[in-house]
């Protein structure tokens, strides 16, 4: 009753098109779930993007990010509005996704892109956390944190990927590398667009004695 008047008094709106949701419907309306940019079967973008430099088990993103697209509203609200259960939400829909297709998802821990610690304080919460716990909740994949965020990187801008890896890598840390020895590790993170951060983690993976690498992305850019 109480939750029926809330609706009627503030109704949630979906997150692509601001229409308002039915009760049925949970941060995204059905027709914008039917309408995701979701990528191809066989979309090999986000494993091109970040092979070369890093020996790479598998990489694979589950949605298209275009300016002012269904997956750029998504990661906005979770990234600049507080959503994180839109987090989880999607986490969870990204893997249902992966394991529909038959992706290799026998890791042995789920690892998300940490945020430098006073970025944490500042949103309150890791938006790459969140799309891991939705992630991690249907399979019973196990959570680690060790990977860390001790520098914020310089500005990026006019650097070329060779200079924007280097000035990404000092930027993470392990917090405890026998862990992840001979581990399958995966990584996830919101959106790639250059890929110099993921580059960087999975630097620093390696570095830890990590053996297979897989890297998860919610959009690709
Ligand atoms: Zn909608």
């Amino acid at each position: 009753m109480f939750s029926e008047l809330l609706h009627f008094l503030f109704p949630e709106t979906c997150v692509c098109c601001d229409e308002v949701l039915d009760e049925k419907e949970k941060h995204i309306c059905s027709l914008c779930l039917n309408d995701l940019p979701i990528l191809d079967f066989d979309d090999s973008s986000t494993f091109k993007k970040l092979a070369g430099r890093i020996k790479l088990h598998q990489a694979h993103s589950f949605l298209k990010f275009n300016k002012s697209g269904k997956a750029q509203k998504i990661i906005h609200q979770i990234k600049y509005k507080g959503n994180a259960a839109l987090g989880v939400f999607v986490g969870n829909l990204f893997s249902q996704h992966i394991i529909e297709k038959g992706i290799d998802i026998g890791f042995d821990c789920l690892i998300p892109v940490p945020l430098h610690p006073k970025r944490l304080q500042s949103r309150g919460y890791n938006q790459a956390e969140t799309i891991a716990i939705g992630f991690a909740e249907a399979k019973g994949i196990f959570l680690d944190n060790s990977l860390l965020k001790t520098k914020e990187a310089l500005s990026q801008i006019r650097k070329n990927r060779m200079s924007r890896l280097e000035n990404m890598k000092d930027c993470f840390d392990i917090y405890s590398s026998h862990s992840l020895h001979n581990k399958h590790v995966a990584i996830i993170d919101d959106v790639i667009t250059t890929g110099a951060t993921l580059e960087a983690c999975c630097f620093c993976l390696e570095k830890a004695g990590v053996e297979k690498i897989t890297v998860l992305s919610l959009a690709i850019a």
